[in-house]
């Protein structure tokens, strides 16, 4: 065991970065969607602490310390810090781990507009050179409805000003954030800015609302018009029908999300991922519902998973005998236990 600090979460894509904490919680903490932070107050721990916490990991893994090749900042808004304290950070970590190829973190867009292109660049330039952003939605409408606290405009900004100092752009994006009745907004809206941006990855997620949140607890209320898992799809396929002129990678890593093979390289594969979504809402509305609610158990992982008949006989049979259940409500409680 390594005597080091370390924050509760890191993107999927980041299982083999050495993991360093420069901050304790979000800066923000007051999405409406996200219970991350929830009971942890924002603090910045002290360039001299992260400092130590570096020489604790290189004499720990001492000659092994050449095999990380990334490192990701955590928590929640790492970029969030003074320029000057990141840059300390960011040279002796190049110090101790000089085979580092990239540092990572996830990034506010307003933590993003509050350095000035100079320092961006000095940054970038010191190694920190991919942000992860969770801009949601490109909606105005609904940044505001789920209280991110930026606009469409501060995304598109922030992300051409990261993309200008070199940095590599990861966006997070929310299938389903909207609801029923702002669906088509979050798609088209959405697109709009990843357009605007063209960011290396788009990593889609689709939502799951838990109940330690204002908007799960408006779930559970029905207060929120939730969408079902067809109606999250229906959405991606609009979403990805409005990426245009973009050569972004559609990354879908999570399990959160119901068609995991809907991914590649835009614009080369938008017509196999837009085919992939067809062939799951061309098929009959029993065959739908099995498949979410199969996926949901755990049954199956992709769509010709469904072929196994045990299994597909076992999902059928689930349904069944639960004549009752709202499963739509079932799938949003079955992805916020995966997340
Ligand atoms: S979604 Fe991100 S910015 Fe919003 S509260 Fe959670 S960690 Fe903070």
């Amino acid at each position: 065991m390594i005597d080091v600090e370390l924050g509760p979460i890191r993107p999927p894509s980041e299982h083999q970065s050495l993991l360093l904490r420069l901050t304790r919680g979000c800066s923000w903490n007051r999405c409406f969607f996200c219970g991350l932070y929830k009971g942890m107050r924002f603090s910045v721990r002290s360039t001299e602490e992260v400092i130590d916490d570096i020489k604790k990991y290189a004499a720990y893994y001492g000659e092994r310390a050449s095999f990380f090749k990334s490192c990701f900042l955590q928590d929640g808004d790492a970029f969030n810090i003074p320029a000057k304290d990141l840059l300390s950070i960011l040279h002796t970590l190049k110090k101790y781990f000089p085979a580092l190829q990239a540092v990572t973190t996830y990034a506010r867009c307003d933590s993003i507009l509050k350095k000035t292109e100079t320092e961006l660049q000095a940054l970038c330039e010191a190694g920190l050179n991919h942000l992860y952003r969770g801009i949601e939605t490109g909606s105005d409408t609904i940044l505001q409805k789920i209280n991110k606290g930026i606009t469409a405009e501060q995304i598109v900004k922030s992300g051409l000003a990261a993309k200008k100092a070199g940095m590599t752009l990861s966006e997070f994006t929310l299938l389903g954030i909207g609801g029923k009745s702002l669906s088509e907004e979050n798609a088209i809206e959405t697109a709009k800015v990843i357009n605007a941006v063209n960011p290396e990855f788009i990593r889609v997620h689709h939502t799951a609302f838990k109940p330690n949140t204002k908007l799960g607890r408006d779930v559970e209320k029905g207060l929120f018009d939730l969408q079902s898992e067809e109606e999250i799809v229906c959405e991606q396929k609009l979403f990805i029908e409005q990426l245009t002129d973009i050569t972004s990678y559609y990354v879908n890593e999570h399990i959160v999300n119901l068609l995991l093979e809907v991914r590649g390289k835009l614009p080369e594969d938008k017509g196999t991922m837009l085919a992939i979504i067809n062939s799951y809402l061309s098929m009959s509305a029993e065959d739908k519902l099995n498949f979410a609610v199969g996926r949901r158990l755990g049954y199956y992982y992709y769509l010709k998973d469904m072929q196994n008949e045990a299994e597909n006989t076992a999902v059928t049979k689930y349904i069944k005998e639960n004549p009752n259940t709202d499963f739509t409500l079932f799938c949003n409680e079955c992805r916020a236990e995966m997340i």
